[in-house]
């Protein structure tokens, strides 16, 4: 019979053009040091080079390669070039990326055990791991009442959480009436943005988030969160959910998770320990005193897609006890039902996340532990804090420049004796030069600028050079000023 026609790809083509794909990114990664590090776009740039309507007729891959190179990587800001400093690293590797190739090659939907056993049971393995080699309480695994799973973000996560805490103080009454108006949640005035995001998504309502002072380190202050939920208990409104952080996004301040859950124990509240991207420090020993008290969190999250070489997305998600999150997000369709969820012996992932379908996110966690090895990834690890040690030291012996804060793993906040507008030229500048690239943030009101250390390639003689461009241009500046 003759072979009906199609538009596939055929396999020996995918051969090739799937070898020099991986050539491309190859060669990309040996190059990237020297691209300008932030995309130096307009606005539309893009957009502008892309023709109005898509082909009628299928078009050649070498066509597709070529506008790769000339519209899109333009239009790339480099996050693994190693002089990238920005927000916060989202580090990849050569053994992640392979894994999530194998990902989409399989194209599994991983929503319930049956859908595909491997992508359930590897997952839930891969995180029995990830809480060993993070030194998390036993509960946390999923051999007690507990267990973890992987969700795309920290926000889908801390979601999670707060819908899961909603389902427990209402006495798994809040799918079925909806939110009484009388939960409050609790978080620092430096609790990332995405946990107010999901209070919104929640439906507990603004008016019932409050935002707790923090101390001169930017850490929660403990003694004003417990005032505040007595005073709500007495108002007759109901504390149900905290949020304590592991490295905040804007100074990388510890809040004090070992009181602050004493104080959510005495009182009932869930507390969700946000770790996203500190967390991954304690793969090493020395550092794992940043998980003092988690074994009071009644969940915790943190990002292998940001400090731990996994590609985005990734992002682990425990929690001490399965039940109330599964009676918030739990939902059997009959076209869903099977013997194998029937019997209670299997988890179905969909019911520890916002959706139903999930992709096989473990196999890249799977190549990345394997790969490096514990102790090739305490290695990294360790090597990047040492190198925001080293930096933290060149500023505080500066006359120049000041440290905005502690800094206890990889970000380093700090800023020029110059003040506000200096600060926020000398970063444009040094931005635009396209040889690094870091952002700002506010602390005690004043511009700070930050560097974080943590892409995969990232060594001692980039953060030097890091330095000396900072410097230089500082002083440039201060010239021009007339400071
Ligand atoms: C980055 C970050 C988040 C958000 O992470 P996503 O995975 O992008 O949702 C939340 N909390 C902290 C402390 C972060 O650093």
């Amino acid at each position: 019979m003759p072979q009906e026609k199609n538009y596939h790809m055929t396999m020996d083509q995918f051969r090739k053009y799937g070898r020099e794909m991986v050539d491309w990114i190859a060669d990309y990664y040996e190059k990237v040091e020297n691209f300008p590090v932030m995309s130096q776009v307009q606005p539309g740039q893009v957009r502008a080079m892309l023709p109005k309507d898509p082909p009628e007729k299928g078009e050649e891959f070498g066509e597709i390669m070529k506008d790769l190179n000339r519209v899109i990587l333009p239009g790339i800001t480099h996050w693994q070039s190693p002089n990238f400093f920005a927000f916060f690293p989202a580090n990849t590797s050569a053994p992640s990326i392979l894994g999530e190739l194998l990902s989409s090659g399989l194209g599994v939907q991983g929503m319930i055990w049956a859908t595909s056993p491997s992508c359930t049971e590897l997952e839930t393995h891969v995180m029995d791991w990830m809480a060993g080699l993070l030194g998390l309480p036993e509960k946390f695994k999923s051999g007690g009442t507990g267990g973890g799973v992987i969700e795309d973000t920290a926000s889908s996560a801390c979601l999670c959480a707060i819908l899961a805490a909603r389902e427990r103080a209402t006495g798994y009454e809040s799918n079925r009436i909806g939110c009484t108006g009388k939960l409050t949640a609790y978080i620092s005035s430096q609790t990332h943005s995405s946990i107010e995001k999901g209070v919104k998504i929640a439906g507990i309502g603004l008016e019932n988030l409050r935002v707790i002072a923090v101390d001169g380190n930017y850490a929660m202050d403990p003694a004003a969160l417990e005032e505040r939920i007595i005073k709500d208990k007495k108002d007759g409104l109901v504390p149900f959910f905290a949020c304590a952080s592991i490295g905040t996004t804007s100074s990388n301040a510890m809040d004090p998770v070992e009181e602050i859950g004493k104080i959510c124990a005495r009182h009932g509240i869930w507390l969700h320990v946000d770790a996203a991207m500190s967390g991954t420090a304690a793969i090493c020993p020395e550092h794992r005193h940043i998980n003092s008290g988690i074994d009071l969190a009644d969940s915790y999250s943190f990002n292998p897609h940001k400090w731990m070489f996994t590609n985005f997305d990734c992002n682990c998600f425990y929690v001490a006890d399965r039940e109330p999150l599964i009676k918030a997000l739990s939902i059997l369709p009959e076209y869903l039902r099977n013997k194998a969820t029937e019997s209670g012996a299997v988890i179905d992932y969909r019911d520890w996340q916002i959706a139903l379908g999930r992709r096989f996110r473990s196999l890249k966690l799977w190549f990345v532990i394997r790969h490096y090895g514990a102790e090739g990834l305490r290695h990294h690890v360790r090597r990047h804090i040492e190198l925001a040690v080293a930096f933290a030291e060149w500023v505080r012996e500066s006359a120049d420049f000041e440290l905005a804060a502690p800094a206890p793993l990889n970000l380093v906040c700090f800023r020029h004796r110059n003040g506000d507008d200096f600060n926020e030229e000398l970063m444009n500048r040094l931005n635009r030069s396209g040889k690094i690239y870091l952002t700002h943030t506010k602390l005690g009101g004043a511009v700070t600028l930050r560097l974080c250390i943590g892409q995969t390639s990232t060594e001692m003689r980039h953060v030097e050079q890091a330095w000396k461009l900072i410097q230089e241009t500082a002083a440039e500046l201060a010239n021009e000023k007339g400071k």
